[in-house]
């Protein structure tokens, strides 16, 4: 069956192997964050709807997902906001009830948990990242750049809220941007908003990918080791990248094409990919050729060396 909501596995910093589900057109979502790793916003919205059925993606997780494949979460995730889609709570329970051996991860910016219908559609995930990455309403507009009528206190307040509702775990992310939410007065302010909301931990993420704005640049390790102290008795640890042993091979025929669909979601060096598909670069390395040539990816300079990602178009192509 060809794949248009699922994607991966991927080898996620936190999740091991995590299968991606992707339910929002592309780049549909309630910010505009300047470190976004799958480009520019084009669907600012503030609004749920169904932008995906939940049969389709139902019909595809029942085909993958009946093979039993060994997988460490199944992730929503991708190149937008997942709780954007009012679908959301009928895959969730559709995985819970029918597959209940795989835990449900939930990678979300929190914007929208002000809505109890939205906290009730999620409150099967076994784990729910979301995002804090600024308290202030100036650098909540400076590095997240929301949809009008989202605040960085209503994305407070709701996750707050999302965190005595749910039992299953919770976890926030804190995206370091220097310049812009490092100072002094906006770090207490998010630990304070964080000590409100009781995360089980913090995890400090950076630049790793390039972000949608030029320049920006990640915060070095000496950064994050005195946040992590300064945000003590918080439990708080930086985000390191994949270091699992895990490898599995997922060389098949169709690889060409699946290495496109995760590329037109997230840009990966031939490293990331590697640890995706196959450790035979060689072949990676052949595959990528042939794709740049067709035009149907591009490559670019990042902190971590050349990054490969599919143009917007592609994207449009795995949403058909
Ligand atoms: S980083 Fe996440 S929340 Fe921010 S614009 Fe990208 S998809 Fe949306």
């Amino acid at each position: 069956m060809k794949r248009k909501y699922l994607f991966g596995p991927v080898p996620s910093r936190r999740l091991g192997y995590s299968l991606g589900v992707d339910i929002v057109p592309y780049k549909t979502c309630t910010l505009d964050c300047v470190y976004c790793e799958c480009g520019k916003t084009t669907k600012l919205r503030n609004r749920r709807s169904s932008y995906v059925s939940a049969s389709d993606v139902i019909r595809e997780l029942s085909d993958y997902l009946s093979k039993e494949p060994k997988l460490d979460y199944i992730t929503f995730s991708g190149g937008g906001e997942p709780v954007l889609n009012t679908e959301i709570g009928k895959i969730i329970e559709f995985i819970k009830t029918s597959y209940d051996a795989y835990k449900v991860a939930l990678l979300t910016n929190g914007t929208l948990f002000g809505d109890k219908k939205a906290r009730e559609d999620v409150s099967m995930c076994d784990l729910i990242i979301p995002s804090v990455d600024a308290a202030s309403e100036k650098a909540f507009k400076k590095i997240n750049r929301p949809a009008p009528g989202i605040s960085a206190s209503s994305v407070i307040k709701g996750i707050e809220l999302l965190n005595r509702e749910v039992s299953g775990k919770l976890w926030v992310e804190v995206f370091v941007i220097p310049g812009i939410n490092d100072n002094e007065g906006e770090l207490r302010k998010i630990k304070e908003a964080l000590i409100r909301i009781g995360p089980e931990k913090v995890q400090l993420n950076t630049l790793d990918r390039p972000g949608t704005v030029k320049d920006l640049k990640s915060a070095g390790r000496e950064k994050l080791l005195n946040i992590c102290e300064y945000f003590s008795p918080l439990k708080t640890e930086i985000i390191g990248r994949y270091g699992g042993s895990k490898k599995r091979d997922f060389a098949s025929s169709d690889m060409k094409e699946k290495m496109l669909l995760l590329l037109s979601r997230r840009p990966c060096t031939l490293e990331d990919l590697s640890e995706v598909f196959s450790p035979q670069k060689n072949d990676l390395e052949k595959y990528l050729k042939e794709l740049k040539n067709s035009g149907r990816i591009q490559s670019y300079k990042g902190e971590r060396g050349l990054f490969y990602r599919a143009p917007e178009e592609e994207n449009k192509k795995a949403e058909r």
